[in-house]
Parts: C-alpha cells; sequence; structure tokens
C-alpha cells in the first residue's frame, strides 16, 4: 500500500509523549486561514520553488519546469510530497526505535492524515505490533468509519478544537464543526487518551465566550489527559510564496502573554490540566 507524505521528522517532542517520528501526510479537507502547513493542503505532488536558492542556471526554462532527469543544481526547485510504501515509512520509522524509550514512538499527522486512513492503519498496526506507542493527530473533520478504523492500533488522539461556535468555524476553516465535535463525542465514549489542541488565533477564538464553551465542552469528556493551547505564529507565512499561493491570514493583532495566561486559566479553573 502507498501514501502521499510531504515529510516525516524524527525527534519530534511535541506530537505526544517521548520522543517521537512524526509523519506528515498530505491533503487536508480544511482551509484554516492561519495553517503553516500548507504543504499538507493538497493531495497531489506540486511543485515547490525557493526563489532565494535560485542561482538563475536557466535550466528549467521561464515555466520553472524541470524534466525527470533533470536536477535543480541549487535545490531551489523541488517536488512537495512524495508517494512511500509502507515498508518505507516503517523503516524510517524504526531507525529511531532506540530513543522512543517507554512512552514514544510514532505520531501520524498532516493535513490530515485520516484522508488516507488505510494507508495510515497499515502502518500504525505493524508498528503497534512491534510495541512502539501510536498517535493520530486529526482535525476530526472525516467520516466516523475513518477514525473507527484507527481505533484498534492508536494509544492517543491528538485532537483539534479550534472553535465552539459553529458558523464561526465556518468562516475561518471553510467546514463547520458539527462533525468534528460529533466525532470527539464519539471518540470520547471508546475511552480512548485524548489531547486536545487548541491555536489560538487574533481576533478568531482568542476571547473569554469562545474558550469558556470549549472548555465546558472538554471539561465534560474523561478520557482528555491534556489540552494544549497553541499561540499563533506566522512562521509558516513564506511557505505559501514557494508553492504559488498567497498566504490568507492578515493580521497585526497579537496575543499578550497576559491574554494568554489568563485563557488558559479557563481551563484551569475547570481542573483540566493545560500545556
Ligand atoms: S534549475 Fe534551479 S537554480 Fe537553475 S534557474 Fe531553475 S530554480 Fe534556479
Ligand atoms: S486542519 Fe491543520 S493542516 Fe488542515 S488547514 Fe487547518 S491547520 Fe492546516
Amino acid at each position: 500500500m502507498t501514501g502521499t507524505i510531504f515529510d516525516i521528522q524524527r525527534f519530534s517532542v511535541h506530537d505526544g509523549p517521548g520522543i517521537r517520528t512524526t509523519v506528515f501526510m498530505k491533503g487536508c479537507p480544511l482551509r484554516c486561514r492561519w495553517c503553516h502547513n500548507p504543504e499538507g493542503l493538497s493531495k497531489a505532488l506540486q511543485p515547490q520553488f525557493f526563489e532565494d536558492k535560485c542561482i538563475g542556471c536557466g535550466l528549467c526554462g521561464k515555466r520553472k519546469q524541470l524534466s525527470n532527469s533533470q536536477k535543480c543544481p541549487a535545490e531551489a526547485l523541488k517536488i512537495c510530497g512524495r508517494v512511500v510504501d509502507e515498508d518505507e515509512v516503517i523503516d524510517e520509522i524504526l531507525r529511531d526505535k532506540i530513543f522512543y524509550s517507554d512512552n514514544g514512538g510514532v505520531t501520524f499527522s498532516g493535513g490530515e492524515c485520516l484522508l488516507q486512513a488505510d494507508f495510515v492503519v497499515s502502518v500504525l498496526s505493524k508498528v503497534k505490533g512491534l510495541g512502539l506507542h501510536t498517535a493520530v493527530d486529526t482535525c476530526g473533520y472525516v467520516p466516523w468509519e475513518e477514525l473507527e478504523k484507527t481505533l484498534p492500533y492508536c494509544d492517543l488522539y491528538l485532537y483539534d478544537v479550534k472553535c465552539f461556535t459553529s458558523n464561526l468555524h465556518k468562516e475561518y476553516t471553510g467546514v463547520d464543526n458539527l462533525l468534528i465535535i460529533d466525532n470527539l463525542k464519539r471518540l470520547a465514549d471508546t475511552q480512548k487518551d485524548i489531547w486536545i489542541r487548541i491555536p489560538v488565533i487574533p481576533g478568531f477564538n482568542d476571547y473569554a465566550s469562545e474558550m469558556t464553551q470549549i472548555a465546558e465542552l472538554v471539561s465534560s469528556i474523561s478520557s482528555v489527559k491534556q489540552v494544549t493551547l497553541m499561540p499563533y505564529h506566522t512562521l509558516g507565512a513564506s511557505k505559501y510564496k514557494t508553492l504559488g499561493l498567497e498566504y490568507p491570514f492578515d493580521t497585526d493583532k497579537r496575543i499578550s502573554e497576559e491574554e494568554f495566561a489568563s485563557l488558559k486559566r479557563i481551563f484551569c479553573d475547570r481542573n483540566i490540566s493545560v500545556v
């Protein structure tokens, strides 16, 4: 079986417990305005051009295209994404097995990794059989059946909750959140461990009424082990240009440390573990 990925990150410490290898799958059903992984939006392989590396050799012509046998001498032009088979991915995951210790392992992320659920399940089932800890990072906007397939092979779900108000969710991500909340509740019923991840986005969800509703939802789910509030950043903005896309989120508003701390307190006040 093959899957389409855009990166495999080794020694990751932010995508679950311990030291992990994170596999980034290509393709996402959402279009979050602040997305910092534009390489993960399209499922297709895409040309990517890094203007600052180009030495102007002219090999790729005006249209910045290379034939299969050509290679950009400056690595300024490349294909974003690659099709991999499961053995290739498993080999890469197992390279760092000695570093995973008891709680580290592998996380599938993206994009939305469950758009390629069969591939993810196939790899997860094999690495779980080898004793690794497994995690899936999902936006939750997939048919329940796709999430359900992963249950026997996944130890932990990193589940994004972006906002509670559905029409606001639609305005900023392109889809409403009814399926996402429904899947979260179904997942909660399975008693699988869940870490909730909330990007804190200026002007979108950085105020008390929105966070309070999210906190109320989260506090009703006993299998949520922790919540992470992730500060907005623009580190991915420059990647849009390399893919011929425009960065869709333009704001000068920043969230102060005090504001961020007060949003965290909304969760702490409900005895939710926040990191
Ligand atoms: S082949 Fe690479 S270095 Fe040469 S012009 Fe094209 S992008 Fe620039
Ligand atoms: S769900 Fe994640 S990968 Fe998909 S658009 Fe939103 S931020 Fe980007």
